[in-house]
């Protein structure tokens, strides 16, 4: 069922990208091309991989990163830009599998994980339009409770929240949508790609080699690894597998094990044509970042040239959603009427790595192969701390990833042919529970 057919849609999902179109991306790094030795070999180009072999290099190993596409190309190029503290599972299954502790440093890895955004981008110059400030916002009353227990829970963690219920949530954001909201600070948003591009650049300074358009179709392991691509080969003496959902498209072979734990979901985001900046400070007071809590959830906020990027959607399919650019402005006008007569200007879209408890899933196939995935859309920031991590792991303190590696994960029921359907059914329930 997927075959080729969802890298093809990847491709064409990242063709109408307002960040492709606000970026100048430098020239191509020259493919993969003979017999190369190295450290460490990287696979994949986005803010796992590049984070992996930023921390590596600053470690003093030489490593070479392999991408299939551009660097930044995958998710990482095209998300919502919301910089998240905490994990899409929430802290349930690091406390149900790990124990209190366990759990409890897992979350402050997560707090981490945003500090290391600021870190890298203050070290490395990064310009890419960073703002600090998120609003989480539910939109009926069982959703607020929920969304209390939400705030109650983040505060117990030590993140302080500001609350507002009723007429009160204008405050935070003006929408008839919303019967409660809560502010943090220490989440916020960013420029997605010109982050990945600033992270590419900064591994590049620290002596990593880069090679697009370098596919890793083969990976032979033993004492050695050796990657293979098209034109080349890099024999390396350990290897990072951070390929998302993309990694069984362009090498099947290279982990198969892996690959029945996540699953591809699309989403989708369209950004409108430059606003008025006192509308949009009147719309979204203090430039927050906002997310609702529904499972099909939208999240949305505005670009430093005042554009609303609004995302939400899903599809469990290779397959783009029929009038998704209508279908996208629609749900946009419900929750802000004063956006009904802007035009779109941009749409476009990728996949997230669901795995099947939400909860990011690392570990190591043999003692020389490490793995990054399973972010389940909440991967911007802890990418880059599941690098930093690999890099300690390879260096010999793996004591804080193995702290993820203790989590167990299941493959998604059916494996590749009958996961989808078993998955849609599971979430037509959770959207029919939004409803109510
Ligand atoms: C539309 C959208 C919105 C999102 N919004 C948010 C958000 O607001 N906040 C948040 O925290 N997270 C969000 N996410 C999730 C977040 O973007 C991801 O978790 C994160 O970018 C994953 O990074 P990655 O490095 O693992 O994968 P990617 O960025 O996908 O990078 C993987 C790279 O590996 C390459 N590759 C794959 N196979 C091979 C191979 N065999 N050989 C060589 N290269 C290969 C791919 O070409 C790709 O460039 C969103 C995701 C999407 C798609």
């Amino acid at each position: 069922m997927w075959g080729r057919s969802l890298a093809d849609s990847d491709t064409q999902l990242n063709q109408s990208s307002y960040y492709e179109a606000s970026v100048q991306r430098p020239a191509p790094c020259a493919p993969l091309e003979g017999d190369v030795r190295a450290d460490v070999v990287v696979v994949g180009g986005g803010y796992a991989g590049l984070s992996a072999a930023l921390e590596l290099a600053q470690r003093g190993m030489s490593v070479v990163l392999l991408e299939a596409e551009r660097v930044g190309s995958g998710a990482s190029g095209r998300n919502g830009g919301q910089t998240i503290v905490g994990y899409a599972s929430g802290q349930a299954p690091f406390e149900q599998q790990l124990g209190a502790a366990d759990a409890r440093r897992a979350w402050d890895m997560s707090v981490e994980a945003v500090d290391l955004v600021d870190q890298r981008i203050a070290e490395h110059r990064i310009d890419c339009d960073r703002a600090q400030g998120y609003v989480y916002v539910a939109d009926s009353p069982r959703k607020a409770r929920a969304l209390a227990t939400e705030a109650a829970d983040l505060q117990r963690l030590g993140i302080a929240c500001e609350w507002t219920q009723g007429e009160e949530t204008r405050r935070l954001i003006d929408s008839p949508r919303y019967v409660a909201a809560f502010r943090e600070n220490r989440s916020g948003h960013l420029h997605p790609l010109k982050y990945a591009l600033g992270l590419a650049r900064a591994a590049q300074a620290a002596g990593v080699r880069i090679h697009e358009h370098s596919a890793v179709t083969a990976l032979q392991r033993g004492p050695q690894l050796v990657a293979s691509t098209a034109r080349g080969r890099v024999t390396a003496d350990f290897g990072v597998l951070a390929g998302n959902c993309m990694l069984p498209e362009y090498g099947p072979a290279v982990a198969p094990e892996i690959a029945p734990r996540i699953m591809p979901v699309g989403t989708y985001i369209v950004a409108t044509e430059p606003l008025d900046p006192a509308l949009c400070a009147r719309l979204i007071p203090g430039n927050a970042a906002v997310c609702d809590n529904n499972f099909v959830l939208d999240y949305f906020r505005f670009s430093t040239d005042h554009r609303m990027l609004f995302g939400g959607r899903v599809s469990y399919t290779a397959k783009t959603p029929a009038n998704l650019k209508q279908a996208m402005a629609q749900r946009m006008a419900q929750v802000f009427p004063a956006l009904k007569e802007v035009a779109v200007d941009y749409v476009w879209g990728g996949f997230v790595d669901i795995s099947m408890n939400r909860a990011p899933d690392f570990g190591r196939l043999g003692d020389r192969l490490y793995y990054l995935q399973g972010f389940s859309g909440h991967g911007l920031a802890l990418t880059g701390l599941a690098g930093r991590l690999v890099a300690e792991a390879v260096a010999g303190q793996a004591g804080r990833f193995d702290v993820f590696a203790g989590l167990q994960h299941r493959a998604f029921p059916g494996g590749a042919l009958l996961r989808t359907p078993s998955l849609a059914l599971g979430m037509l329930w959770h959207r029919l529970m939004d409803r109510l």
